[in-house]
């Protein structure tokens, strides 16, 4: 394939970075479960996370879900069910994640006009301040309910973090998840299937052998898809090297650095700024803020400067480059994990699968 721009995706070093992981995770008891929703969902991205040893897909969006459900992988809805879409959760979703008793109670009902009992996680909140109850009263008595509701199946109990509030996975958070999910089984006579701890953020606790024992679920998605996980650190021994842009050059011209008489805002209503470098040769490639915040982008090649944009243009300074850069060159960038989102969510990019 020819198009640009476009983002390539190396399947197998997904594949590869899911197997590692899936692994490592055995030793310490834990089953991932295979996040999608950085590569929206994109079928044959689930399909190399199944091929690496996933038997549960999890996405927080529906619409994303519905694209895989010919993959009759096991599934899970990471975003809490909106109330308008209780009828498709049931259909499309095997697992949800939860903090509110009248969606539970909707799901409850849609479940069993279909004949079916979903199963639930509950979240508790350990401080990231996103989804779940922050009280343990509020989290017990939310379970207490929940395990009363006949079109539904409480399977387990699970926290999110370093998403919000930049609340790092120790061993003492997730500890406190466990003991609660202890107190919540005791009390109601049941056993867990999920003890759900953290996402990749928490796959260092987990190596250096500090994730309390009873926590046996970690969802992952940008360890599996991008090789990183906390501060978006890389996670030893996966690979990095999963998504890749390429943007066409358009133009090379000789051209001051700085505009002449700038006293206008920008395309997007900001006062720009400009270093003078004196006269630089510039390529312009296809590709803008449209598809992409152009400040996430990494070229390969170190000698290029990202100078700027506009909704359909980036503006590179090649001047101090050694490759020779023409009309019709792709020149290629690492992305940051919301660079991928953005290229893979924009319909202007072509998906390049490899
Ligand atoms: C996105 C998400 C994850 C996965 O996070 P990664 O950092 O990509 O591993 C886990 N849990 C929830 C609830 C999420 O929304």
């Amino acid at each position: 394939m020819n198009a640009y721009p476009r983002i390539n995706i190396h399947l197998d070093a997904i594949t590869e970075n899911t197997q590692h992981m899936v692994s490592v995770c055995a030793k310490h008891n834990v089953k991932p479960a295979g996040v999608t929703k950085l590569a929206c969902a994109l079928p044959e991205v689930a399909k190399a996370i199944l091929a690496g040893g996933i038997t549960l897909l999890a996405d927080s969006r529906l619409r994303n879900l519905k694209k895989i459900k010919n993959l009759h992988s096991q599934t899970l809805l990471l975003r809490l069910p909106a109330l308008s879409e209780v009828d498709d959760v049931v259909e499309f979703a095997d697992i949800s994640l939860n903090s509110e008793l009248v969606t539970l109670q909707a799901l409850s009902d849609a479940a069993l006009v279909k004949g079916k009992r979903h199963q639930v996680i509950v979240m508790h909140d350990l401080g990231d301040l996103r989804e779940g109850g922050f009280f343990e009263e509020e989290t017990l008595a939310l379970c207490r309910e929940a395990i009363c509701l006949p079109g539904i199946e409480l399977v387990g109990l699970g926290t999110n973090l370093a998403c919000y509030g930049g609340v790092e996975p120790t061993y003492d958070n997730q500890n406190q998840l466990v003991a609660l999910a202890r107190q919540i089984e005791e009390e109601n006579d049941i056993t867990f299937q999920f003890i759900s701890g953290a996402s990749s953020a928490g796959l260092g606790l987990m190596m250096g052998s500090e994730l309390p024992s009873g926590v046996n679920q970690l969802r992952l998605g940008a360890s599996l898809l991008m090789g990183i996980g906390l501060n978006d650190d890389p996670v030893p021994h996966t690979r990095q090297d999963t998504f890749q842009l390429e943007a066409e050059i358009i133009e090379i011209k000789v051209k001051p650095s700085v505009p002449v008489n700038s006293t206008a805002l920008d395309a997007f209503g900001n006062k720009p700024e400009f270093v003078d470098r004196g006269l630089r040769r510039r390529a312009l490639c296809a590709i803008g803020k449209q598809d992409v915040d152009i400040s996430q982008l990494t070229p390969v090649d170190k000698n290029i400067i990202v100078i700027g944009g506009s909704s359909d243009h980036l503006i590179l300074d090649i001047n101090d480059c050694s490759q020779d850069y023409k009309i019709g060159t792709a020149v290629k960038f690492d992305l940051s994990y919301s660079a991928v989102l953005q290229c893979m969510t924009s319909e202007y990019v072509y998906k390049h699968m490899i």
